[in-house]
């Protein structure tokens, strides 16, 4: 690991060589008042003083659609993995724990392939958080600063950047920024200062336990009220689900081409609360009501996941369910303070 301090301006550059390079180049931009991922064509596009993006990182990791293996109904099949070298620049905290969440998901026990291909031709340069979005609480959920996962990471700290070089393919990257220098202890101490501060100030909406207290709480509250209060207002239209940065479900299906020879089958995003989600063959739905549902998604983040992957909670905090949920009943803190406030915890 190694810590650098660069101009603006040196920063910049360095983005357009990686433009310039046969790399795919991902960047955060503004899309009229809000910001998104997409391809970036120039440096001066690029928004490292975002809030929040519309939808989060993930759909460079893990596609909203995407071929796992064409066929021919003959039985023949080849595997499709994805191969282009892509750079993803300005990754919050947030959103770097939850891609970090799913290396582990997808590479234990049963080894995706496809999405571990993938992870592997990305490059991810993660930046701290410059401004809070108006439901950001990732401070309650200790992912308002991040120490692993990504390549390299970039703290704003006035005139200039403080760039931390953390694997090798970071360093790759670091051979195309020039001027870069090694970073002085006043740069160091100003970049603690940043996280110092966002340790704290990501929290629009505060969570009243500890991430690590919520699989106790969910254990009590399986037949608890709060989920047929707030589902009664649930649309099932399943936009929690899809901006979140943490959900990874997705349904397989094979699609049989005209010629009625060859096809392909392909994987896209699901979500626990769209009303078919738990249905099964034989059309035998079994998670049929909606506080059914709602509950679900809210066990998923605060007991199951955290049951396969160390204890770590699949709620980063991004607020992106509470934005986006017309019927404003989405919010997580929200949900788990109302249980802290109304179980009994023996
Ligand atoms: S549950 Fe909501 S706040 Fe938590 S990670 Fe998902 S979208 Fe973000
Ligand atoms: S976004 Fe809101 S209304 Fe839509 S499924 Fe989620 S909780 Fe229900």
């Amino acid at each position: 690991m190694s810590v650098h301090t660069v101009t603006k301006e040196q920063f910049k550059s360095f983005v357009s060589a990686l433009i310039a390079s046969d790399r795919r180049v991902v960047g955060v931009q503004a899309k009229g008042d809000r910001f998104a991922f997409d391809d970036l064509k120039s440096a001066q596009d690029l928004r490292l003083d975002y809030d929040v993006t519309i939808l989060p990182p993930k759909k460079y990791v893990l596609p909203q659609q995407e071929n796992l293996l064409t066929f021919q109904v003959n039985g023949q099949s080849q595997s499709v993995c994805h191969q282009q070298k892509t750079v993803l620049i300005g990754v919050h905290p947030y959103d770097m724990a939850a891609i970090n969440q799913m290396d582990m998901l997808f590479s234990q026990g049963e080894y995706d392939v496809h999405y571990m291909n993938r992870r592997k031709q990305i490059t991810v340069i993660a930046c701290d958080v410059a401004r809070p979005s108006p439901n950001v609480f990732a401070s309650s959920m200790n992912t308002a600063t991040i120490d692993h996962g990504y390549d390299m990471l970039v703290t704003n700290i006035g005139s200039s950047y403080v760039v931390e070089v953390a694997t090798d393919k970071g360093k790759e990257l670091l051979s195309l920024m020039n001027g870069a220098r090694d970073a002085s202890q006043n740069d160091l101490g100003a970049r603690k200062a940043v996280w110092d501060k966002n340790e704290g100030w990501l929290n629009q909406h505060k969570l009243d336990c500890k991430p690590s207290f919520l699989p106790k709480l969910l254990e009590k509250s399986y037949q608890h009220p709060v989920w047929e209060e707030k589902a009664r207002l649930c649309y099932s239209c399943g936009s929690c689900n899809q901006v979140c940065p943490t959900c990874y479900c997705f349904d397989v299906q094979d699609e049989v081409n005209w010629d009625l020879k060859t096809g392909c089958r392909y994987r896209a995003w699901d979500g626990c609360l769209l009303q078919n989600f738990a249905t099964v063959a034989g059309d035998h739905n079994f998670r049929k009501k909606r506080a059914d549902r709602f509950r679900h998604r809210l066990y998923r983040k605060g007991k199951y996941v955290p049951a396969k992957i160390d204890g770590q909670i699949a709620c980063v905090g991004c607020g992106r369910c509470i934005t986006a949920c017309t019927a404003k009943i989405a919010n997580p803190v929200e949900v788990y303070n109302e249980l802290m406030k109304r179980t009994e915890i023996g």
